[in-house]
C-alpha cells in the first residue's frame, strides 16, 4: 500500500517512515506540509517521492491507500474528516482531536464510509506492555487492587516547542501523555476509568500549559490508579506497577518509543524477572493496521481506542482546572 503523511514532523522522520517501509510492500508516496520548502526539505530528506501544500491534492491521488495524520493536534480533526470523505485509511496520531465530540464525528465518519481508522497508541503495542497484559488476564497477580503510572519525563530539547506553550495547537503533558497513559491503563484493565481526581501545574517549561500533571483514576471495578506525567523530569524514569492480591508486578523503563526496560514480579516465593518479545513498537502497530485494511481483524488501538483516551485526558484537565472530582465523559 502506498502511504500520504499529512504532517512534516518529528515522529514522521524519527519512527513512521522507517516502520511504514519495514513492511512488505509498503512505500511512503507523498508529504503534506503547510510550508513548500519544509515539505520539499522534508521529502527530499527522506527519499519521499512527492511533496504538497495542499491536502485535497494529496488526497485526490488515487494510488494513495491510507494517509499517517502527525500534525499538531488542532489538526488531526479536519484532516482525518477529509481523508476519510476521499476514501482514504487513517491512522491518526494522539489525541485524535481537541474534543471527544469531534473524535466522535471522526469515528463515525469512518464507520460510515468503511474505511480503517486507527490511534497511533503505541505503548499497547510493546512487547512489555503486552506480556504485562498477559500476566493480569492469566490472573498471576489475584485480583488487581491498584496501579500506579509514572511517566515524567525530560522532554528533548528539539519538542520544545507547540507542546509547552501553544494551547491552542493542543499543546501541555495532558494531551501529549496522559492519553498514552490512559490508552495504557484501559489496555491492562480492560475497563475504562470512570471518575478522576487531578492537579497540574506548570515547573519549568510550560508557558500558558501545564508541564506537570497527578492524577487520581477509579474505575468501575473499584481499581485505584494513579498517573503522573510531566515534561521537566531528567532522572525519574517512567514505568508502571500493578498490585493485586496475589502479587505485584514493578516495569521499569516501559512507557517509551523502543522495546525497552525490565519488568519484575513479587508473589509469595519470591521475586523474578520476566522475560519478553522485544520488537519494534510502531512497526506492531502497523502489521494490525495493514491485516485490518486487508480485512482481517482490528487495529491494535482502533477510534474508539483514541476517542476513550482523549476522553479520560480531558476529564483530568478539567479536574485539575476546576479543582474537584469529574466524571470522564465518553459521550456514550
Ligand atoms: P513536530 O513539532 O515535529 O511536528 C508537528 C508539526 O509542526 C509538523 O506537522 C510541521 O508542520 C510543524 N513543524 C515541524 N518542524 C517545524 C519547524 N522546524 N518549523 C515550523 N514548524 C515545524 O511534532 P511531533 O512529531 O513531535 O508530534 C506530531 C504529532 O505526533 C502530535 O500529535 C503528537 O502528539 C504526536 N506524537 C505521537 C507520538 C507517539 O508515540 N504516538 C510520539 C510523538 C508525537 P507542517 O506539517 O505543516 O510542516
Amino acid at each position: 500500500m502506498k502511504w500520504g503523511l499529512v504532517g512534516a514532523s518529528t515522529i514522521a522522520s524519527e519512527h513512521m517512515i522507517g516502520a511504514i517501509r519495514a513492511q512488505s510492500g509498503h512505500t511512503v508516496e507523498a508529504v503534506l506540509s503547510s510550508s513548500a520548502e519544509r515539505g520539499r526539505a522534508f521529502a527530499t530528506r527522506n527519499g519521499i517521492p512527492h511533496a504538497f501544500t495542499d491536502l485535497d491534492a494529496l488526497l485526490a491521488r488515487p494510488e494513495i491507500g491510507a494517509v499517517y495524520i502527525s500534525t499538531t493536534n488542532e489538526k488531526h480533526f479536519s484532516q482525518a474528516m477529509a481523508a476519510f470523505a476521499a476514501g482514504k485509511h487513517v491512522l491518526c496520531e494522539k489525541p485524535l482531536a481537541l474534543s471527544v465530540d469531534d473524535a466522535a464525528k471522526m469515528v463515525e465518519a469512518a464507520r460510515s464510509a468503511g474505511l480503517v481508522f486507527a490511534a497511533n497508541h503505541h505503548l499497547r503495542c510493546a512487547g512489555a506492555h503486552l506480556a504485562i497484559r498477559q500476566l493480569i488476564a492469566e490472573g498471576r497477580l489475584g485480583r488487581i487492587l491498584s496501579m500506579r503510572v509514572f511517566h515524567a519525563v525530560s522532554l528533548p530539547e528539539h519538542l520544545r516547542g507547540w507542546r509547552i506553550d501553544n494551547r491552542d495547537a493542543g499543546g501541555g503533558v495532558i494531551a501529549d501523555i496522559t492519553v498514552h497513559d490512559a490508552d495504557t491503563v484501559r489496555f491492562h484493565l480492560g475497563e475504562d476509568p470512570k471518575t478522576v481526581v487531578a492537579q497540574a501545574v506548570s515547573s519549568g517549561l510550560g508557558e500558558g500549559v501545564e508541564d506537570s500533571v497527578m492524577s487520581v483514576w477509579t474505575m468501575p471495578s473499584g481499581i485505584m490508579v494513579q498517573s503522573h506525567e510531566s515534561f521537566t523530569h531528567p532522572y525519574a524514569g517512567s514505568g508502571i506497577e500493578v498490585h493485586g492480591t496475589e502479587g505485584s508486578l514493578f516495569a521499569q523503563g516501559v512507557m517509551t518509543q523502543r522495546p525497552t526496560g525490565t519488568i519484575t514480579m513479587t508473589d509469595k516465593d519470591g521475586t523474578v524477572q520476566l522475560n519478553y518479545e522485544r520488537h519494534d513498537v510502531y512497526g506492531y502497530g502497523l502489521k494490525a493496521f495493514n491485516r485490518a485494511v486487508a480485512g482481517h481483524g482490528r487495529p491494535a488501538a482502533d477510534g474508539v481506542d483514541g476517542l476513550k483516551s482523549l476522553a479520560v485526558a480531558m476529564a483530568v484537565a478539567r479536574s485539575a482546572h476546576e479543582g474537584r472530582a469529574v466524571d470522564v465523559d465518553y459521550k456514550g
